[in-house]
């Protein structure tokens, strides 16, 4: 009896220490499960804001490049822009005039020739701006380039071989980081001020003053439009524009090959004879830069001329 009753007891504490088994077991790939999920959660939150934001960015282009298509149905009697500003040198930084703001907003209006600017968002970086000064340099164009004062700081001699080569330091405030710039007006006003004061050093020109403003994931659209549209009107009073993009490569969309940047590029073109192409020269875009050339020479053969932020400006 005593030897059954042994045998019971044996039975009983295997079937314990199995459920206590299985329940430490089921405990720890909860603990697991909440761990991974933590990890993965924090490395999208604080990986490179480009990469979180340009999603928003790409989201954004599409619909700046609607809204700026029916721009092109409206009648024009836009000026001529034909002046082509060699040298920065004698450039005159003030706020822009009203006259000067206007031609800002009617830059993805039709243009006779056609006109293309080429803007890079996100540098400099030296994994790609060098690369794409010395072929904007080979194919003598200007672009113009809507630093990031974040990277301003790491890499100030590029800022000043992109001043020093003629072409325009316009300014895409300095975090890339929504909740902050998107925080107040004035947050967004203090990054523009900020990264400004940042190409003054690194240009070594006291004067400086980038006066064309991109908003990190465009001026229209998303969670923060209301915010965008006082801080829009803020910096216009301040003679400031802002510019966004009638045309893009998806270089910001996680597009990996150049056959499809390129496809992304024509479709957004789609005809416009104003474009403002939308471009990146973050660390990890090195396609954007390998992609360029059949950018240049496509839009040569089409009758395109190249053109920067001074030409809209046209100040000499
Ligand atoms: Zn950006």
């Amino acid at each position: 009896m005593n030897y059954l009753i042994k045998i019971e007891e044996k039975k009983l504490n295997i079937k314990r220490v199995i459920i206590t088994a299985v329940f430490f077991l089921a405990f720890i790939s909860f603990i697991f499960f909440i761990i991974k999920k933590n990890i993965t959660y924090n490395s999208i939150s604080k990986s490179d804001a480009n990469i979180e934001n340009s999603t928003e960015e790409s989201n954004n282009i599409a619909y700046e490049v609607k809204d700026n298509s029916e721009n092109n149905e409206e009648p024009q009697n836009q000026e001529p822009l034909i002046v082509d500003i060699e040298s920065n040198n004698n450039y005159n930084f003030t706020p822009l005039n009203s006259d000067e703001l206007s031609r800002f907003d009617g830059i993805y209006k039709k243009s006779d020739p056609k006109r293309i600017f080429l803007t890079f968002d996100d540098g400099p970086t030296t994994q790609v701006t060098p690369f794409i000064l010395d072929l904007l340099k080979q194919e003598n164009i200007k672009a113009s380039f809507f630093v990031l004062g974040s990277r301003v700081e790491a890499n100030p001699d590029l800022v000043k071989r992109e001043y020093d080569e003629g072409h325009f330091i316009a300014n895409h405030g300095y975090s890339h980081k929504y909740s902050s710039i998107y925080s107040s007006n004035e947050a967004v006003f203090n990054e523009y001020n900020k990264t400004n004061d940042l190409i003054k050093n690194a240009i070594g020109n006291p004067d400086y003053n980038s006066l064309v403003f991109r908003f990190p994931g465009g001026s229209i659209g998303g969670p923060y439009d209301t915010l965008k549209k006082g801080a829009k009107q803020k910096l216009r009073e301040q003679g400031i524009a802002s510019v966004d993009w009638n045309a893009l490569t998806g270089d910001a969309e996680g597009i990996k090959t150049k056959e499809a940047l390129f496809e992304r590029f024509c479709n957004t073109l789609n005809g416009q004879s104003s474009v403002v192409l939308l471009m990146h020269d973050a660390a990890d875009k090195i396609l954007t830069y390998e992609i360029l050339p059949d950018i240049i020479s496509y839009c040569r053969s089409n009758g395109y001329e190249f053109k920067s932020m001074y030409d809209i400006i046209l100040r000499q």
